[in-house]
Parts: C-alpha cells; sequence; structure tokens
C-alpha cells in the first residue's frame, strides 16, 4: 500500500563517474541524496555550478542510473526507469523545421496519440498560456523568451506527472526573466504541476518556488533546506520583505560557504 504522501521521493542517490583518464578510480558526484517533492509542489535545487544537479535529473528522469539509492513516484519505485517526467532540459531546443504547434505535439506523436486528439490539447493548452496566436510561427520567427514558453508547453504536454526543469532562464537577459516569471507563475498557479527546477538565481527560487533544497560543491550533499510559504504567485516586491531578505542571507551564505 502507498503510504508516503510525497509525489516524487528520493531516498539516498550515489552516482559517480570514471574519471576521464581512465583510471580505476571514480569521481564522486552525488552523496547521499535524499529529497521529497509533494503533489502540487513547486521545490527548487540551487547549487554551484558542476555540483551534479543536471545529473539528479538525469537520474529521475532514467537517462542515467545511480550507484546506489532508490526512487519514488506515487510510491511506486521508479529507479533506472524511462517514460515517468516530463523533462526540460538545459538545452532544450525546438526543432527549427517543425512550426510551434508541430513541437509541442511531439511527445505524444512519439506515444502514439492521433494526430487529431494530439493537435487539439496543444491548441487549448497554447491558448491557455496566451501563445495561440504564434501555433504557425517557426522557431526562428520567435524571440528567446518565446520559444523557451514554448518549450513550457511542449514539456507540460507530455502530460507527464512531474516536470523537472533544468535552468529554463539561465540564458535569458533580466527583463525577459522577469517576464517569465510573472507568465509562469500566473500559468503554474491555475494547473499546479509538481515541479522540481533547477537554477542557479537565488530571487528565481525565492519568487517561484514552495521550497528550496540547497546542495554542497561536488561531491554534492543536502546542505539545507528552506520553506517559503507565502502565497503562489508572488509577484517581486515579495523580495523586499524583511522575510524574503532573510532568506536571501541563508541561501547566499550557504552557496558560498564550504
Ligand atoms: P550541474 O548541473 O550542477 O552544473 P552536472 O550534473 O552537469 O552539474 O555535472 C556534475 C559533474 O559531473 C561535472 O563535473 C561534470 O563534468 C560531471 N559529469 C556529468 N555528466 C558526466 C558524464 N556522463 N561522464 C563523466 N562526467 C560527467
Ligand atoms: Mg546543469
Amino acid at each position: 500500500m502507498n503510504i508516503c504522501p510525497e509525489h516524487l521521493r528520493i531516498e539516498h542517490i550515489y552516482k559517480s563517474y570514471p574519471f576521464q583518464s581512465g583510471a580505476q578510480k571514480r569521481l564522486a558526484i552525488l552523496e547521499d541524496i535524499s529529497l521529497e517533492v509533494a503533489d502540487g509542489e513547486f521545490v527548487s535545487l540551487i547549487g554551484p555550478s558542476g555540483c551534479g544537479k543536471s545529473t539528479l535529473f538525469n537520474l529521475v528522469s532514467g537517462l542515467e542510473e545511480p550507484d546506489r539509492g532508490n526512487m519514488f513516484l506515487k510510491g511506486r519505485e521508479i529507479t533506472g526507469e524511462r517514460g515517468h517526467v516530463g523533462y526540460m532540459m538545459q538545452k532544450d531546443l525546438l526543432l527549427p523545421w517543425r512550426n510551434v504547434l508541430d513541437n509541442c505535439i511531439l511527445a505524444m506523436e512519439i506515444q502514439q496519440i492521433p494526430r487529431k486528439k494530439a493537435t487539439l490539447s496543444a491548441l487549448a493548452m497554447l491558448e491557455e498560456m496566451g501563445l495561440a496566436e504564434y501555433a504557425h510561427h517557426y522557431p526562428g520567427q520567435l524571440s528567446g523568451g518565446m520559444r523557451q514558453r514554448v518549450s513550457f508547453v511542449r514539456t507540460m504536454l507530455a502530460g507527464r506527472e512531474i516536470l523537472l526543469l533544468d535552468e529554463p532562464f539561465g540564458a535569458l537577459d533580466a527583463f525577459t526573466k522577469s517576464e517569465m516569471h510573472e507568465w509562469l507563475a500566473g500559468s503554474f498557479s491555475k494547473y499546479r504541476p509538481t515541479v522540481l527546477f533547477i537554477t542557479h538565481d537565488i530571487e528565481e527560487a525565492l519568487l517561484l518556488s514552495d521550497r528550496i533544497y540547497v546542495l554542497s560543491a561536488r561531491p554534492s550533499k543536502i546542505k539545507q533546506q528552506i520553506k517559503v510559504e507565502e502565497r503562489l504567485p508572488r509577484s517581486r516586491e515579495v523580495l523586499t520583505q524583511e522575510k524574503f531578505i532573510a532568506f536571501k542571507k541563508i541561501l547566499l551564505k550557504e552557496l558560498f560557504s564550504k
């Protein structure tokens, strides 16, 4: 029987890679990572570059296997299995030869959902997310922010039970990023998807998350956990509140201390 309220549970995950030199020794990346994400919760992972955040996503998505440890989705073990998560990778590119609509139905096409049905749900989601007028545009005709929105819709349309979003705003300028936060927070508050989100931006994590895990440098462990109780969606003004300034201090300290 499923007795855990968590949607996703990661238990004691270890991951290492062989050294490039081909030596017998291995480089430890993740060391005893345990975390959980509740149904409808938005959880961020923040940590120094190269600490193993993307590696963790590759493990959760089943693209790679951990050395040790287990992962559960709704109480069922999924360690090493693919097909359970909607994964938006760090360099998640839209196919330039497909228009927005055809990019959005890609995952459904792979799942062999009939084209008509896939098209209807993609158009409905594009409409909901304020992108209907771009359905027949090609990625090359869109701004960076718009392409990113389409990538989100594509990931959401994969119909998975949890979304893994790997630094989706990393390459955007500050203004576009801010617009994206507003757009994302607004649309997610309608859908309440369960999200695990990687960022290196402290303010972004504080604006979007219910909870934040701070990872240490490699070999990565969980150093700290912060629960941000302020209701979502939040506007940037919350960042000037005392509570948020205090959170920012804690996160900065954790990120830059050994
Ligand atoms: P982050 O996303 O936190 O910046 P990554 O998970 O991409 O970090 O990488 C963590 C470490 O693992 C890096 O040192 C990287 O070079 C190494 N690494 C990642 N993937 C592989 C791989 N397939 N083989 C060997 N080393 C890898
Ligand atoms: Mg990464």
